[in-house]
């Protein structure tokens, strides 16, 4: 790893949304970090530290973490022809993000088959190891199950610390083999988490079609773009994930908003909040999202009535869990991703969870990942807040 990150002490926090859905804002207005980790949460804190932020009564929440993003090979998206990507996205408070396969590499054969797989996860792995643009952690090395892998493919997952495999190619015409279930179950064996493409045909074309028969018969731990990405599995299905599976369901920005509703009417019956992660599922088709994190959040909380410190929950918090993660929580002994924000002037909104609530997206001040400042001040994706952070101390 690289240098030690200088200690931090965040004050004067106006509200403090905590990422975890138990228990999404908590009474305490300061946060001390060393090392990278929160050290210490509470109400007027007044430790020394190397770096001093006043936040000036805004709000604090965790760092984003993106569910269903699509690295490439550094922060070059062939998926757009965009650069400098990741960067972009931690202006839009992103601090993680979870790779759902590196299938937009020019020339990768679709289907690959298990050998190219197998080699474009250590790639991809090998490549994210080594590069953190601007900080954002990168989780990728997800292999793309097709047939023909063996478990040692699994073990050797395992060793290089991928976290993630993903159906999406297989030929479930394939499924009485039960090599499938089988991937499952090596997978499980290794803490190693399965994330499935729900719905329609991608972008790829070749992509598999999979409805709730698929989702019931894997079982995978993640239903991937369960409203769509782009098109999601009929109505009355989206509603049976919910009730009669235990996988955790992702809403993407490249789905179907209509379908987030019923999705989130079924949830809320079933008080299923802690299932749902949310991701953008870009870059690709539907663009390059540096908000599109905070306006999944918005739409939720504003159109899905989603009380919006449970819809930043679903963007931290229950992603981290979900994926086995440390981070998307604010607590003692998590790493200190942390952003900082408020209503952007003009805005009808009161603060940042109102302007949630009524739709707006608020505006970002800083953002820290393991307690480093990688924006202080204002962000250069959204709007300025109306109050911004004063930083004191030696930050870079
Ligand atoms: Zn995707």
């Amino acid at each position: 790893m690289s240098r030690p990150a200088p200690s931090c002490l965040i004050r004067n926090i106006g509200t403090f949304v905590t990422g975890d859905y138990a228990r999404p804002v908590r009474g305490a207005d300061s946060i001390y970090i060393e090392d990278g980790l929160i050290r210490e949460v509470g109400s007027g804190i007044s430790r020394a530290a190397d770096v001093v932020i006043d936040a000036g009564g805004i709000t604090a929440i965790p760092g984003l973490i993106d569910s269903h993003s699509h690295p490439t090979i550094g922060e070059f998206t062939p998926a757009q022809n965009a650069q400098s990507w990741v960067t972009h996205y931690m202006h839009g408070g992103v601090t993680a993000l979870i790779s759902a396969g590196e299938l937009h590499m020019p020339g990768l054969p679709t289907p690959p088959d298990a050998r190219t797989a197998m080699a474009l996860a250590h790639l991809a792995k090998r490549c994210w190891d080594n590069l953190r643009p601007s900080g954002v952690k990168v989780y990728a090395g997800t292999l793309l199950l097709v047939p023909g892998l063996v478990e040692d493919d699994f073990a050797a997952l395992e060793a290089v610390g991928s976290r993630l495999v993903k159906f999406i190619f297989y030929d479930y015409s394939l499924l009485p083999s039960g090599e499938a279930e089988r991937y499952v179950t090596w997978s499980r064996k290794r803490g190693i988490k399965v994330k499935i493409h729900s719905g329609g045909v991608s972008r790829s074309g070749v992509s598999q079609v999979a409805g709730i028969d698929i989702v019931k018969r894997l079982r995978p731990d993640i239903v991937g773009h369960a409203t769509g990405g782009p098109i999601p599995m009929p109505e009355k299905e989206v509603e049976r994930l919910v009730a009669e599976t235990e996988c955790a369901l992702e809403i993407c920005s490249s789905g179907n908003p209509r379908m987030v509703l019923k999705l989130m009417r079924a949830v809320g019956t079933s008080n299923a909040f802690d299932r749902v992660l949310i991701g953008t599922d870009t870059p690709g088709g539907t663009g390059v999202l540096p908000r599109g994190m905070l306006r999944e959040i918005a739409y939720l909380s504003s159109v899905a009535d989603v009380p919006p410190e449970i819809a930043i929950a679903m963007a931290t918090g229950n992603v981290g869990r979900a994926h086995a993660l440390p981070q998307g929580v604010l607590d003692v002994g998590r790493p200190a991703d942390i952003v900082l924000l408020d209503r952007i002037k003009g805005s009808v909104a009161s603060d940042a969870l109102d302007s949630f609530g009524k739709g707006d997206l608020p505006g970002i001040s800083a953002v820290l990942i393991d307690g480093e400042l990688r924006v202080g001040g204002r962000s250069q994706q959204t709007p300025p807040p109306e109050r911004q952070v004063t930083i004191t101390g030696s930050h870079a």
